[in-house]
Formats: C-alpha cells, structure tokens, sequence
C-alpha cells in the first residue's frame, strides 16, 4: 500500500525551501501524495499574514505539482490548532493500514516536546525529520526525551515501510537555508525576494502588500 505524506507548517509565506524539502521526501519516503496542510491558528506562534492569504499562497505555489496537494482542514477548523487533532482526523478517514508520514523540518523536531500530546503522535503516523542548516539532529546533542524517541522508534529505510505508523526516520536531504522569517524580513527591508518564493507567491505577496 503506498504511502501519504502530510506536511504541515505556518507557511508564512510558503517558500521555495518547502518546496525543495517536498520534492526531495517524495522520492526519499515513495509517496503516493505529499498534502500541504497550512495551519489555521497555530497555538504556539501568531502568524503575520492571516489564514486565507497563506492558503492562497499554498495553493499558487502547488499548482504544477500533481503530486502535491493542499488540505484545508486546519484552516478551516475553529480554535487553535493541534497538530495531534489533525492525525486522529486522517487516520479515522484513511483507515487503519495506511502508512502515513507527518514531514518536519529538523527545528521542529528539535521543538517535538513542547506540542501538544507529543507523545501519541507516533500512534497515529511515522515521522520524517528533514535536515536543515543550522540545527543538528544528531543523537548525541538532543535531549534525553528527543533521544529515547529516537531510539525506541528509528528506522532507517522508510522507503520500505509497511506498517502504518510508528517509524521515525531522520532524511538526509539537500539542504536549503531558506526560512520564512527571512522572507518577512527581506519583505520589511524592500529587498528583493524573487529567488526564494516561486513567482506566483511573489506576485501575490506584492498584490496584497503582505509582510511590509
Ligand atoms: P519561520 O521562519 O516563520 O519559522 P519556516 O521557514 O520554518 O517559518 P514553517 O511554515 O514554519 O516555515 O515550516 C513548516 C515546516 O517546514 C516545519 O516543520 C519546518 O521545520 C520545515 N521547514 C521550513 N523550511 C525548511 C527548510 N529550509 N529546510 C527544512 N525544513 C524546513
């Protein structure tokens, strides 16, 4: 059965680093689909653009990828969002054999401990950590909690896994040092931002005045 990946974030605005780490998990994992699920109100941040804009902006970013899709859900549910909420949602619809792959960047992993109800994410999809400059997963330097996850629940070829959740898997990647904070920061300071958001995103950002 072929695997679904789910990859969440702020995506405030959604950049070409996504895109590259999307690119690059898609043949890593051998999913079927990769769905981008934009957060609607993120409970541990507040973002600068509202929920409507960054959807469009996924959307325009993921119109020439068949294989990539947008899942509204969080954008549309009341509340803050708990990434834990969203899994016990896809797993009730996509039954219990599937395998599902929830993709982090490697900062957000480093952060796993404080989300809410960390512990049962893996009851509900494997994780899959993607490298990113500046923030070491290595085994040695993460906290005794990250790294017992870690031990307990490492797998090395995920492109092979069978079982529907419960692997964690670090993804060696081409890294891209690209971030949405210096997005918006490059936005403030009118510096151009042309070569690390795909140009429909750009467009759209100066059509709507965003981030300035
Ligand atoms: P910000 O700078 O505002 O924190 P961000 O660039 O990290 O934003 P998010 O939308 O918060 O973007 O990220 C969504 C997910 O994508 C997170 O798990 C994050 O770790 C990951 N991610 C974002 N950019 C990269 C990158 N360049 N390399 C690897 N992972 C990334």
């Amino acid at each position: 059965m072929k695997a679904q990946g789910y990859f969440g974030g702020t995506f405030d605005p959604i950049h070409n680093g996504h895109l590259s780490v999307a690119q690059q998990l898609i043949d890593k994992l051998a999913l079927e689909t990769l769905w981008f699920l934009p957060a609607g109100s993120p409970w541990q941040r507040t973002p600068q653009a509202d929920a409507q804009h960054r959807l469009a902006m996924v959307k325009l970013a993921l119109s020439n990828y068949p294989y990539f899709k947008v899942d509204e859900r969080e954008v549309h549910r009341q509340g803050l969002t708990y990434t834990i909420d969203t899994l016990k949602e896809i797993r009730a619809e996509q039954g219990g054999s599937v395998p599902l792959w929830f993709v982090i960047g490697a900062d957000s992993f480093l952060n796993l401990t404080t989300w809410h109800n960390w512990q049962e994410l893996l009851n509900y999809c494997h994780l899959a950590v993607a490298c990113r400059p500046d923030y070491s997963v290595n085994e040695d330097k993460l906290s005794p909690q990250l790294r017992s996850l870690l031990i307990k629940h490492y797998d090395s070829d995920p492109q092979n896994v069978n079982d529907p959740a419960g692997k964690l898997s670090i993804i060696n990647i081409e890294e891209s040092p690209i971030s949405a904070t210096a997005v918006r920061h490059c936005l403030q300071q009118h510096k151009d931002i042309q070569s690390v958001v795909p140009n429909s995103v750009y467009h759209y950002i100066h059509q709507h005045h965003l981030y300035q």
